[in-house]
């Protein structure tokens, strides 16, 4: 082969230029810089070189609103792929978020080869990486047994220690379709003829003599695939049609390393362990009852008290921070549904009308046009706003049957809702106001660390949203610049806004590192135009208000949920059910119980005696698994001292204190929303 004589530029993220010939690999340059940084690194990302880094930024800034061209800016590539161009090259280390998903992708490329080297008649589907692993399809007329997955396991094994280079080959189009079609290979027919046209070069990926249909790109080689495991087995119909053959799906996952693959599984088990449903029934907390309907919650007593604590909590801040609190009803007529246009954009969700004796009436989903029609009762002025309206209120909002996830997914829950009617003059400081407010939720209930997105609309979807060019560009334009105001960082979601506005969502991450989606804060200027929403001006001229919708929680059975499981069930004191329990030793401190009951009570606290006629330990241990933060123990000498023997549900016996003592202690942690006991 001639030398090269082009030569191209390569822009280092430190922002050296390397001139080399275009042919060279990242894998070279990276030899260039350090055998050693080769070594760990498993891919390259490319990104075009045009115009200045200044230019491009400014670009990104305008077009963001728009689309996510600039995520198709940027690829990935093999460390193997020639450069062919001027480029800016940043090599990907194990690290990097996608260099995982690049393994679990390559992994599943070995799990087929194993399944072909043991069962060669098998067919294959397609292998992608999911979030947690990866799987492949396969079709086999024997469905795989358990035996046969461990002997899968086993071949993994070896086709890791083989080391085998991914190859990227590439065949013209109808040769591969020949011989697709030849071997049976009815889903790889399927898939070429569907993602590629004719005229072709179809690309394929070879380790030994595995070969997939695949675009890449890969880790260099198996050998790279430090930790596998098979971890699922699950039928599947081809193309999701119940009609067309079986596949048997076999899930797995892979890491870099046996160290990151045990923290996977430790926290999988842990998470196990925090399942809401589980402890909300062991804690007494909640149930959803057959009898009643899937999605449908039932607080039981306890779970009863944990909400009435964070409501009351809400509504006190909602009115500290300037809210008025109102209640708007659960039904209303069909007639508001087509004003407000949930009728037409969001009817999927909605539950059929009901025919009553004047008109049809319909379950509300969301509570927006109920406040709308309160702030539409009376003339407003310029001085009234901004009128901030709060409710918890409840909706019903249909979720196919299957798709339920105990308090996490349901058909009735409560929102904390508001709908702040304002200016657009004042709409930033609403908007900075309401992510203070965001903030201030996820930090008294515990959370310290939240991810923030701005959904933004398609406007290629026209269809999907309602209002003007004008309207959506005021809009997301006043969310960034809010944003920006606080100085948070945030991503840009394109084409995920709803259909009146878009949203600024904040994502908590919980004590297992998971992100939950529940705070919101969305722009509407589509309602108010609706509803003919109106104040009177400074200059005496009616004026259209602007509307946000934002809900803190989120849902309040969903928060609370989370917060199940964030805690393990053990809530910090101000929040637990039962915040003392009391172990009377014998009988005869019945009376002396009685007493403390009744003082700890008057002091607001929430108790519970075990007057049972059970060994003290045995009670103890109860209150323990019920996670009561503080168990109070005495006997003869603690009432003679007018103390109590103090333990707590994580670290046992704390000694004794006068009954006094105890109560300011535990007043002043419940008065802070501290999470120490
Ligand atoms: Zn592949
Ligand atoms: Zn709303």
């Amino acid at each position: 082969m001639p030398m090269s004589t082009q030569t191209i530029a390569v822009h280092l993220p430190d922002g050296a230029i390397r001139e080399v010939p275009a042919g060279t690999t990242p894998l070279e340059i990276a030899n260039s810089i350090s055998p050693r940084l080769a070594a760990v690194c498993v891919a390259a990302r490319l990104t075009p070189v045009s115009g200045t880094v200044a230019e491009k930024l400014a670009a990104e800034d305008e077009s963001a609103m728009y689309a996510a061209e600039d995520a198709a800016a940027e690829r990935l590539v093999d460390l193997t792929t020639p450069l062919t161009a001027d480029t800016r090259l940043e090599l990907v280390k194990e690290n990097d978020p996608e260099a995982l998903k690049m393994l679990r992708h390559s992994a599943a490329h070995v799990l087929a080869t194993a399944v072909l080297e043991l069962f060669p008649d098998t067919k294959l589907g397609h292998g992608p990486a999911t979030d947690s692993g990866f799987f492949y399809d396969f079709y086999r007329e024997k469905p795989f047994t358990p035996e046969d997955l461990a002997l899968i396991e086993a071949r993994i094994a070896l086709v890791i220690a083989r080391n085998e280079p991914f190859v990227h080959e590439f065949s013209p189009r109808e040769q591969a379709l020949a011989e697709f079609e030849r071997d049976g290979d009815f889903m790889k027919t399927h898939f070429v003829t569907k993602f590629t046209v004719p005229g072709d070069e179809v690309s394929f990926y070879r380790n030994g003599s595995f070969v997939d249909f695949c675009r890449g790109p890969h880790v260099p080689s198996t050998g790279r695939v430090k930790a596998v495991k098979v971890t699922a087995l699950a039928g599947a119909y081809w193309l999701g049609d119940e009609k067309n053959p079986q596949l048997q799906r076999i899930y797995g996952t892979a890491f870099f390393s046996q160290k990151e693959m045990d923290a996977h599984f430790a926290r999988l088990e842990e998470a196990a362990k925090r399942d809401h449903r589980l402890l909300g029934k062991q804690l007494d907390l909640f149930s959803i009852q057959e009898l009643a309907g899937p999605g449908l919650v039932f607080w039981h007593p306890k779970g009863g008290i944990v909400r009435k604590v964070m409501e009351d909590w809400m509504r006190d801040e909602c009115l500290r921070r300037g809210y008025l609190l109102v209640f708007t009803p659960h039904v209303m007529r069909r007639e508001l549904w087509k004003v407000s246009g949930h009728e037409g954009h969001y009817a999927g969700n909605m539950y059929s009308p009901m025919e009553l004796d004047d008109a049809e009436y319909r379950l509300k989903p969301m509570n927006c046009p109920g406040h709308i029609l309160i702030y539409k009762s009376s003339p407003r002025s310029y001085r009234d706003l901004p009128q901030r309206y709060a409710e918890l209120g409840n909706v019903y909002r249909y979720e196919r049957s299957g798709t339920m996830h105990g308090l996490l997914r349901v058909r009735g829950f409560t929102q904390d809702d508001a709908h702040i009617f304002c200016t657009s003059g004042q709409i930033e400081d609403e908007v900075v106001a309401c992510i203070d407010f965001a903030e201030a939720v996820l930090k008294t209930f515990g959370f310290n660390e939240f991810k923030v997105e701005l959904s933004t609309w398609d406007p290629n979807d026209r269809a999907k949203y309602a209002g003007s060019d004008e309207g959506w560009a005021l809009a997301e334009g006043s969310l960034r610049t809010a944003l920006e105001r606080k100085g948070i960082e945030y991503k840009t979601i394109p084409g995920e806004a709803a259909f009146y506005g878009p949203k600024i969502d904040i994502k908590l991450v919980d004590v297992l590192g998971r992100l939950w989606q529940l705070s919101t804060v969305q722009f509407d200027f589509t309602l108010p135009a609706r509803f003919e929403l109106e104040y009177v001006g400074e200059d005496g001229e009616k004026h259209q208000p602007v509307m946000v919708h934002r809900a803190l929680f989120g849902s309040v059975e969903r928060f609370f949920g989370v917060l199940i499981e964030h805690y393990a069930g053990a809530f910090p004191l101000w929040l637990a059910p039962v915040q003392v329990g009391l172990v009377p030793i014998s009988e005869r401190h019945h009376p002396y119980a009685k007493k403390v009951e009744a003082e700890l009570k008057a002091a607001g606290l929430r108790v519970e005696t075990d007057s049972r006629n059970e060994k003290m330990n045995g009670k103890i241990r109860d209150f323990a698994n019920q996670k009561t933060p503080y168990i109070l123990v005495f006997g003869d000498k603690e009432e003679t001292a007018g103390a109590v023997s103090v333990r707590t549900r994580a670290k046992g016996d704390q000694g004794s204190m006068p009954l006094a003592e105890f109560i300011a202690k535990a007043k002043a942690l419940i008065a802070s929303q501290s999470t120490e006991l």
